[in-house]
């Protein structure tokens, strides 16, 4: 009884993992051809200026129109892509989607990219980005590339030769997610990021807790030594906004000033940016 009772046990979870195993793979194939088939799509949320609370600029995020399952996130695909190596055709098409977007506004605002830890890693990403950039007419100064801490801890050679390639090309770099994971300051120290955004984690936390609050001070007095601007994302509460008003990063985003939303570009009527 208590053997077959085993086995009925591991049966089910060896199905369970099949199921698994078999969504992984149709997941993987489905996003093989995501790009061609034209379902992936940006959405864009606005970074604003502390001081003013007007966009400076936009962070461009990504979102897959599946033909079963609907509109997914970021969450739901992006570990697949990475472990497939899909992620690379993909990060080159949200590269040139988001330039392109942006190079078509009558404003100079910044446009904010995210990129994979695998795709910083890839070795003609240098020569990637000249190319969209010349192909898309986008003024280098106009974009921030979002990388997260992940991407540091390779050959620190590698990734400090590609940071400063990018960074001559006039391309900004945004050290993303701070605050949560392996943040380090020896990192902030020893690799040249032109701004630090504070992850949203962070902030989520501080109207409850001093602590967190007396720490997330910090960390902005930390960046302000290093000369690092700092942006807090996910800025959500008039509560949240009164307590950045006295710590004061340079700018900030969240659902209290925008949510991701379709290109500025192609809403309408046009506001003053587009
Ligand atoms: P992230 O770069 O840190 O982006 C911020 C995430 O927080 C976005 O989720 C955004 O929609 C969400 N967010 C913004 N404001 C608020 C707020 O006030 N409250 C809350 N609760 N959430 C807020 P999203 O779009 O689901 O993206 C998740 C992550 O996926 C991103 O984190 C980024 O790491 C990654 N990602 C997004 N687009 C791309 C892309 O094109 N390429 C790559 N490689 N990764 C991407
Ligand atoms: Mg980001
Ligand atoms: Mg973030
Ligand atoms: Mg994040």
């Amino acid at each position: 009884r208590a053997k077959s009772g085993g086995r009925g046990r591991a049966c089910t979870f060896e199905a369970a993992m099949d199921i698994e195993l078999h969504a992984k793979r149709q997941l993987e194939h489905d996003l093989r051809h995501a790009v061609a088939k034209g379902e992936l799509f940006l959405v864009y949320q606005r970074i604003v200026d502390t001081s003013s609370q007007e966009p400076c600029g936009y962070e461009a995020l990504l979102r897959w129109r599946h033909a079963s399952r609907g509109v997914l996130a970021p969450a739901d695909f992006i570990a697949a892509a990475e472990e497939s190596g899909c992620i690379i055709p993909i990060g080159i098409w949200v590269l040139e989607e988001a330039c392109s977007e942006a190079a078509s506004w009558r404003t100079p605002l910044t446009i904010a990219v995210n990129i994979s830890p695998v795709q910083f890693l890839m070795p003609n990403l240098v020569e990637q980005f000249s190319h969209i950039l010349a192909k898309t007419g986008l003024q280098p100064d106009r974009l921030e590339l979002e990388i997260t801490e992940t991407a540091l801890f390779h050959d620190r050679a590698a990734v400090l030769s590609t940071l400063g390639q990018l960074r001559a090309m006039g391309i900004r770099v945004v050290l993303d997610d701070f605050g949560t994971g392996y943040s380090s300051l020896a990192n902030l120290r020893d690799f040249p990021f032109d701004k630090l955004k504070i992850d949203r984690r962070f902030l989520a936390g501080i109207g409850a807790d001093p602590t967190i609050r007396a720490l997330f001070e910090n960390v902005i007095e930390m960046a302000s030594t290093l000369n690092l601007p700092v942006i807090a994302e996910g800025v959500e509460t008039q509560e949240q906004l009164a307590i950045l008003h006295a710590s004061h990063p340079a700018q900030m985003q969240g659902f209290l000033f925008g949510k991701p939303e379709a290109a500025p570009s192609s809403r309408a009527p046009l506001k003053a940016i587009a």
